[in-house]
C-alpha cells in the first residue's frame, strides 16, 4: 500500500471537493508544528482543510482503511506539541469550519470548531452575552482547540474553564461515525458524560466538528490592581493570601524575567528592581468592589509589596492585562522557549515560584515565570539558544526539574495546555500505572487502529 499514490482517492472522496486537499510541500510545511517551540514534529503526507463534518468523516474513513495517522488541528497555537505533525500523517485542519449561531433566549452558541475564541466573544457581546473562557491567545486560537485542550485563561479563576461551558459536542470517531453528545440544555445527566471525555482529549479520541456552548450575562467593569514585590516568594505568598480573602476576577503573576521581556517590547516603564508583579482585578460593583480591592491591597501589603496601585479606568486596566497577555510572545523573542504549565495547590505557590528561581540559578538558565497564579497554574518559560547544545541540555534539565518540583508539591504537570508530546514523560509519575492503563483501554475502544494523533497525550 502506498498512501501517497492513494491521495487521489482521498481528494475524490472529499464531499467539499478535491480543493480541500493540500499537497504542495511549502503549504504543508505551514501545518507541521504548533507554537510549542521545543516539541518534535514529523513530515505530513498532506493537509485536509475540512469544510464540514462530511469532509472529516471521509478523511478518517480513508485514513482508517490505510492505517494513515490523522492529526487534528485548530489554529496551531497549542503549547505542548499536540498539533505537531507525525511522519506520514494527514493534518486535518478545521480552520474552514467556522459556522456560528447564537441563540440569545437559550443563552447558547453553536459553533464550528475552527471559529476563533475572540470571534465568539465578539458575536456573543453583540447579543449582550459573554463567553468567559479567555486563554491569552483568545484572538488566535480556535474553539475546537480550546475544547480539545480544555483551555483555561485569565478569568477562569472566577468563571471556570472551557469544559464548564460545553453543553454539547458533535464528534467524528476514528471509524468515521459522527456522534452527538449533550445538547442545548443547561443540565443533562442522561448516560455517562461523554462530552467531558472528549473535552481535553487532545485529538486522540475523535475530531470535534461542532460545539454547543453556554453563554452568560457579562460581568461588570473591572477595578484592576498591580502589586510589585522585591521577592518572588513574597509575591507567591501574597497570591495565596489574596485567594483566602477574595474571589478576584483575575489574579496573575509575572516574575522579573517576564517583566523585562515585556518592558523590552512594550516600553511601559516597569521598574527593573521589581522581582515580581501580581495583577488582580475585581469585577464586583460599588462598595463590594471597594471592599474586595481593599482586601487584596491589604493581603499584598502584608506580604511586603513595595508598590501597590489600582485603577477603575477600563483602558488602563486592559493595558495592564494586555502586558500580561503579551508575555509569551515577548519571551519568545529572547530565544527558543520550552513552555511549562505546572499547577500546584493554592498553599504551595510560594514554594513553587521560589523553587523555580532556584532551578534557574542552579542550571544557569533563564526561566521567565508567568502564571494564572490565582489557580496555582504557572507557565515557567525556559529560554535557550537553539544553536548552543550545552545551553539546550541545561534548559531541558531545568524543564524536567520544574516538572518534578510541581509533582513533588502535590501538583500537576499541566493545568491547561495539555500533555501533547512535551509532557508525556511525566504523565505516569502523576497519574500512576492503573490510570494510564485505563486511559489506553479507552483509547483502544474508540480508536482501535490508533490512527488519531498517535504519540500524543499518553
Ligand atoms: C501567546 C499564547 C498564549 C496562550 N495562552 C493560553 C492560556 O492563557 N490558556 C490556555 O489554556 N492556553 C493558552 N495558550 C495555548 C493555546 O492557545 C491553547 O491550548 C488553545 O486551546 C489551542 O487552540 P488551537 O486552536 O490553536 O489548537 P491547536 O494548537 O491546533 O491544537 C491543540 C490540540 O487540540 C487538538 N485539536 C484541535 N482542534 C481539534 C478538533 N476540532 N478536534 C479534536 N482535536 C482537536 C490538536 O490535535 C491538539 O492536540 C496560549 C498560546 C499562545 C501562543
Amino acid at each position: 500500500m502506498n498512501p501517497l499514490g492513494e491521495l487521489g482517492e482521498l481528494a475524490a472522496a472529499l464531499p467539499s471537493g478535491p480543493g480541500a486537499l493540500l499537497t504542495d510541500p511549502d503549504v504543508v510545511e505551514g501545518y507541521r508544528v504548533d507554537r510549542s517551540g521545543g516539541a518534535e514534529a514529523g513530515r505530513p503526507l498532506a493537509v485536509v482543510r475540512a469544510a464540514g463534518t462530511a469532509d472529516v468523516q471521509a478523511t478518517l474513513r480513508w485514513a482508517g482503511a490505510r492505517r494513515v495517522p490523522v492529526v487534528p488541528r485548530g489554529a496551531g497555537t497549542g503549547l505542548s506539541g499536540g498539533a505537531c505533525a507525525v511522519d506520514g500523517c494527514i493534518v486535518l485542519s478545521t480552520e474552514r469550519m467556522r459556522h456560528l449561531e447564537i441563540d440569545p433566549p437559550a443563552q447558547v452558541a453553536v459553533v464550528g470548531p475552527g471559529l476563533l475564541n475572540g470571534e465568539l466573544k465578539q458575536a456573543a457581546a453583540a447579543h449582550g452575552l459573554w463567553y468567559p473562557p479567555d486563554p491569552s491567545s483568545f484572538e488566535i486560537c480556535s474553539i475546537g482547540g480550546n475544547v480539545a485542550t480544555n483551555a483555561g485563561g485569565l478569568c477562569c479563576l472566577k468563571y471556570w474553564v472551557t469544559t464548564d461551558y460545553v453543553l454539547g459536542l458533535e464528534v467524528v470517531l476514528a471509524d468515521g461515525r459522527a456522534l452527538r453528545l449533550g445538547g442545548r440544555t443547561v443540565k443533562d445527566v442522561a448516560g455517562y458524560d461523554l462530552k467531558r471525555l472528549f473535552t481535553g482529549s487532545e485529538g486522540t479520541l475523535g475530531v470535534i466538528t461542532e460545539v454547543t456552548l453556554r453563554l452568560v450575562p457579562p460581568a461588570g467593569p473591572k477595578t484592576t490592581l498591580v502589586a510589585a514585590f522585591a521577592d518572588v516568594t513574597a509575591a507567591g505568598r501574597a497570591v495565596t493570601s489574596v485567594r483566602s480573602r477574595a474571589r478576584p476576577a483575575v489574579l496573575e503573576f509575572m516574575d522579573a524575567a517576564a517583566l523585562a521581556a515585556v518592558e523590552a517590547q512594550l516600553h511601559m516603564g516597569l521598574d527593573p528592581s521589581w522581582r515580581a508583579l501580581v495583577l488582580a482585578a475585581s469585577d464586583l460593583a460599588g462598595p463590594a468592589a471597594a471592599e474586595e480591592v481593599a482586601a487584596m491591597v491589604g493581603a499584598c501589603e502584608a506580604e511586603g509589596a513595595v508598590e501597590v496601585a489600582f485603577t477603575d479606568d477600563p483602558v488602563e486596566g486592559e493595558q495592564l492585562l494586555a502586558a500580561r497577555r503579551m508575555a509569551i510572545p515577548a519571551v519568545e523573542r529572547l530565544g527558543t522557549v520550552l513552555i511549562e504549565d505546572v499547577g500546584v495547590p493554592l498553599d504551595r505557590i510560594a514554594e513553587l515560584v521560589g523553587g523555580i528561581a532556584g532551578i534557574a540559578e542552579a542550571r544557569a538558565t533563564t526561566i521567565a515565570v508567568i502564571g494564572h497564579a490565582g489557580d496555582g497554574n504557572f507557565h515557567p518559560l525556559v529560554v535557550f539558544d537553539a544553536a548552543d547544545a550545552e545551553a539546550g541540555a541545561r534548559a531541558r534539565q531545568a524543564f524536567a526539574e520544574v516538572m518534578d518540583l510541581g509533582l513533588a508539591l502535590g501538583g500537576t504537570i499541566t493545568g491547561e495546555h495539555g500533555i501533547g508530546t512535551l509532557k508525556r514523560p511525566w504523565l505516569r509519575a502523576q497519574v500512576g500505572d492503573d490510570v494510564l492503563d485505563l486511559t489506553r483501554r479507552i483509547k483502544e475502544a474508540l480508536d482501535p487502529l490508533g490512527i488519531l494523533n498517535p504519540g500524543k497525550a499518553f
